[in-house]
C-alpha cells in the first residue's frame, strides 16, 4: 500500500508525520519527495547505501552546421531556442528535453549532452528503506528526481510513505499520481483550512482516496474543523498541541523511537491511516 502524505504549507507536520508513522510500521519504505528540502534523512540519519546521479538531456549546437534557419526555434514550444544575430541560442532552464528540435533541424546541428538535475540516494535504518534525492542548486525543476525516487520504490513490497513536498504543484502531483491514499495534514486555523481546501481540491481532481489529520489540535471549534463539517469531509485524527513533542522533534527526534508512549501513539495513528486507507466506507473514497 502506498500512502501519500501531504499538506497544502510547509511546516505543518507532514514530515513529521510521515517519518513517525514509518518508523511506527518498523518495515517500510520512506519516500522523501520533496527534493527541495529533503528533511526525511535528519530524522532516520540512514546508512547509505548508494547514491545515483539523475541527468536529462540537453540539446547542444554546432554552430558550424547551423544555416539559420530557424526550424528549431519555431518548433520548440517552450521557448528555450532563439536564434540572435547569426548565433543559435539554447536556454538549458526552459528545455524540458522532448528532443524534438534535434527531429527538425535539416543540417544536423545538434547533439544531446546529459545535465545533471541531482542524486538520488538509498539508504537504511534498521528495517525502514530511506529512499531521497537532493536536487542540483540552481536547477529548476526536480520532477524527474521525484519519479525516479518513486520508480525505485516500486521495486519494494512493503507499506510505502511518500512524504510529498508542500503546496500543491507539480512536484506534488507527481508524487501522489500512484498514491493508494492520501492523508491530508492541516493545522487548526484559518490558514490552515485555507490550505487544506487547496489540496483536498486536488486530491479530488485525482480521485485520490484520503483523510484529514489536524496536527497540533487543541481539541476546541477552529476554521479547519468547520470547513471540514461543511464540506463532510473526513477527520481520521488529531495530533494534541504539545509542547514536548514539538521541542524533540525540532532536534530531529523521531518520537516513536522516543519513549513506549509516543510509540503506542504513532502505532495507533498507523492503524488508524492503514484502516482508513483499507475500507471502502470512508467518505473521502473516490475510486
Ligand atoms: S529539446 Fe525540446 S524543449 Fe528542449 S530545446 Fe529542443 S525542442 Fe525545445
Ligand atoms: S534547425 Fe538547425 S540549422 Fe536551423 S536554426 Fe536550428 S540548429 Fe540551425
Amino acid at each position: 500500500m502506498r500512502i501519500a502524505v501531504l499538506s497544502g504549507k510547509g511546516g505543518t507536520g507532514k514530515t513529521f508525520l510521515s517519518v513517525n508513522i514509518a518508523s511506527a510500521a518498523k518495515e517500510a519504505v520512506y519516500v522523501d519527495c520533496d527534493v527541495e528540502e529533503p528533511n526525511g534523512r535528519i530524522y532516520f540519519k540512514p546508512h547509505i547505501i548508494s547514491a545515483e546521479t539523475v541527468t536529462q538531456p540537453l540539446p547542444q549546437v554546432d554552430q558550424s552546421k547551423c544555416n539559420g534557419c530557424e526550424k528549431c526555434v519555431d518548433f520548440c514550444k517552450f521557448n528555450a531556442l532563439a536564434y540572435t544575430g547569426d548565433k543559435l541560442m539554447v536556454f538549458p532552464q526552459l528545455c524540458h528535453s522532448c528532443g524534438g528540435c534535434l527531429l527538425v533541424c535539416p543540417t544536423k546541428a545538434f547533439t544531446e549532452i546529459p545535465k545533471t538535475l541531482g542524486q538520488v540516494y538509498l539508504g537504511v535504518k534498521d528495517k525502514i528503506t530511506v529512499l531521497s534525492a537532493e536536487m542540483k542548486i540552481g536547477e529548476a525543476s526536480g520532477t524527474k528526481l521525484v519519479q525516479n525516487l518513486l520508480e525505485n520504490s516500486k521495486t519494494y513490497k512493503s507499506f510505502t510513505f511518500i512524504d510529498c513536498p508542500p503546496g500543491t504543484g507539480c512536484l506534488v502531483t507527481e508524487s501522489i499520481r500512484d498514491a493508494d491514499y492520501a492523508v491530508l495534514v492541516a493545522e487548526p486555523t484559518l490558514f490552515g483550512a485555507h490550505n487544506l481546501k487547496l489540496v483536498y481540491d486536488l486530491v479530488t481532481l485525482y480521485e485520490i482516496p484520503f483523510g484529514i489529520i489536524i496536527n497540533k489540535s487543541t481539541g476546541e471549534e477552529n476554521p479547519t474543523f468547520a470547513f471540514c463539517r461543511e464540506n463532510n469531509l473526513p477527520i481520521i485524527a488529531e495530533i494534541p498541541y504539545d509542547k514536548k513533542m514539538g521541542e524533540e522533534n525540532s532536534k530531529g527526534k523521531i518520537l516513536a523511537e522516543e519513549n513506549p508512549k509516543w510509540e503506542k501513539f504513532f502505532s495507533k495513528l498507523l492503524n488508524t491511516i492503514y484502516r482508513e486507507a483499507k475500507s471502502e466506507k470512508t467518505a473521502g473514497f473516490k475510486r
